[in-house]
C-alpha cells in the first residue's frame, strides 16, 4: 500500500492552493508533476557541478560528464537493456521517433516495403512514418481496433508478411487508456522478420519495463510523463540495429574525425547526440527514476487501477455521459463525452478548471483515433500516483453539476 498523503506532501503544487482552490491535477497523460527531489538534483546540478560536458580536462567539466553518464546507466538499469550504450538521449518520444524513422527508415526502406501502425497512435507514431514513406516510397498500413478500442490482433497476423519492414505501436493509448500486449505483438512481428517499436510514453510511468524480456528493437519514452524534467527523453535500441544506424544530426561530439573532405562518425551513444545536450534534464530524469522506482511498479500498479474502476463506475452513473474506450486492460486514463445534453468538451474542461480541476480536451493528438471512434474531440482525465479517490469523487460530483446545469 502506498501513503498517497506523505507522496503528495513531495510535490509542491499539489499542496499550495492555486487561484485559491486545492489543484486537482487529472492531467498526468499530458505531464506529470515533479516531485521535489527531482526539483533538488536538476537545483544541485546547476549549482554545483555544471559545465559542459565529454570535452573538458577540468574537474569540472569531468564531474559534469560523470553524471550524464550516470544519468545513461541509471536509464539503462530501468529499462533493463543490456548495456548502457543502447540508451541514447532525445528531447522526447517524439524525437526518438523521429530519429528511428530519419536514420534507420533512410537507410533501409524501399518501394514496396510497409511500415505497419495502428489505429491507436499519437501523431508522433504516425507522421514521421508519412515523412519517410514519401521519401522512400515505402507503405503505411493501419491495425484497425474495435469498438472497445483495443487492436483487432486477427487483422494484425494478416496484415504482417515479409513485406513488412517495421511495426510501430504504442504500449498505451494516450487517448483511452487501453494497454496493448506488446509482449506477443513482438513475438508475431519478428517471426516474419519485421523490427518492432514501441511507443512506452504513457507506460513507463506505471509499470516495469524491461527490455530483454519484452524483446523490442527500438523502446521510446519522454522524461515529463515520468515525474522527470521536460525536454529530456530516451531512444533504447538494438546496439547491433544503432550500430548500422547512419547519423541523424550533424555537429560537436557525434564525430570522430572532421576533415572538409570527409567526416567520420563517433561510436554510441555519442553518434546520435550532436551538439550540448540536456545535462541537468538527464539528471533530473534519472533522479525521477529513482523516485518512482522506490515506490514499486506493484503498488503504483494496484493505486491506479483502483482509481480507474472508480472513476469509470462513477462517470457511468451519469446520465448523458459516454465513455470512449472500454478495452479490458486498461491504464489510469479515461475518456469521454456528454451526449445528452450535447456538451463541447471544451465547455466541460473549461467548466472544471473553474473548480480547480484540470483534465485535457480535445483530439489528443490522434485525429485519426477521433475519427474512427465517430468524435472530433474527448474530454480525458488520468491518473497519477498522486491521485487520491477523493479527487476521483470530486471530478464525478462536478461533472453531474455540470450536466445538470446544462439539462
Ligand atoms: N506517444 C504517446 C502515446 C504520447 O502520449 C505522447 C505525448 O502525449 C507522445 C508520444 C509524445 O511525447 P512528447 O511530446 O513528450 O515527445
Amino acid at each position: 500500500m502506498l501513503d498517497i498523503a506523505a507522496i503528495r506532501a513531495q510535490f509542491p503544487i499539489l499542496t499550495a492552493p492555486t487561484a485559491g482552490q486545492p489543484l486537482i491535477y487529472l492531467d498526468s497523460a499530458a505531464s506529470t508533476q515533479q516531485p521535489i527531489s527531482v526539483m533538488a538534483a536538476i537545483a544541485d546540478y546547476h549549482r554545483g557541478h555544471h559545465a559542459n560536458i565529454h570535452r573538458g580536462v577540468y574537474r569540472l567539466s569531468r564531474t559534469a560528464t560523470r553524471l550524464h553518464e550516470a544519468a545513461r546507466e541509471r536509464v539503462a538499469q530501468f529499462l533493463n537493456a543490456a548495456e548502457p550504450v543502447e540508451c541514447l538521449f532525445t528531447r522526447g518520444a517524439t524525437e526518438s521517433i523521429n530519429l528511428v524513422a530519419a536514420t534507420w527508415g533512410r537507410a533501409n526502406l524501399q518501394p514496396g516495403d510497409e511500415i505497419l501502425i495502428s489505429t491507436l497512435e499519437h501523431h508522433s507514431n504516425i507522421v514521421p512514418w508519412q515523412l519517410i514513406a514519401a521519401t522512400t516510397g515505402a507503405q503505411i498500413r493501419v491495425i484497425p481496433i474495435n469498438d472497445a478500442g483495443e487492436l483487432d490482433r486477427d487483422a494484425y497476423r494478416h496484415q504482417l508478411s515479409p513485406r513488412t519492414r517495421l511495426v510501430a505501436i504504442n504500449q498505451v493509448s494516450n487517448a483511452l487508456g487501453t494497454i496493448n500486449p506488446v509482449a506477443e505483438l513482438i513475438a508475431e512481428a519478428h517471426a516474419v522478420g519485421a523490427l518492432v517499436l514501441i511507443d512506452g510514453a504513457q507506460w513507463v510511468a506505471h509499470g516495469k519495463t524491461d527490455m530483454q524480456a519484452l524483446d523490442a528493437d527500438f523502446y521510446v519514452f519522454s522524461g515529463h510523463k515520468l515525474y522527470g524534467p521536460t525536454g529530456i527523453g530516451v531512444l533504447y535500441g538494438k546496439r547491433r540495429l544503432l550500430e548500422a544506424m547512419p547519423p541523424y544530426q550533424g555537429g560537436g561530439d557525434m564525430i570522430e574525425r572532421v576533415t572538409f573532405e570527409q567526416t567520420t562518425y563517433a561510436g554510441l551513444p555519442n553518434r546520435f547526440e550532436a551538439g550540448t545536450p540536456h545535462i541537468s534534464g538527464a539528471v533530473g530524469l534519472a533522479a525521477a527514476i529513482d523516485w518512482i522506482e522506490s515506490l514499486g511498479f506493484d503498488a503504483i500498479g494496484a493505486h491506479e487501477q483502483a482509481l480507474l474502476q472508480q472513476a469509470t463506475a462513477r462517470l457511468m452513473q451519469i446520465p448523458g455521459l459516454e465513455i470512449k474506450g472500454t478495452a479490458q486492460h486498461k491504464s489510469g486514463v479515461i475518456s469521454w463525452v456528454m451526449t445528452d445534453p450535447p456538451l463541447a468538451t471544451l465547455d466541460i474542461g473549461t467548466a472544471l478548471d473553474l473548480r480547480g480541476i484540470c483534465i485535457r480536451t480535445g483530439h489528443h493528438c490522434c485525429q485519426p483515433l477521433m475519427e474512427r471512434l465517430g468524435v472530433s474531440s474527448t474530454a480525458r482525465a488520468s491518473f497519477g500516483v498522486y491521485n487520491t479517490a477523493e479527487e476521483v469523487a470530486a471530478l464525478a460530483a462536478a461533472l453531474s453539476v455540470i450536466r445538470d446545469a446544462a439539462a
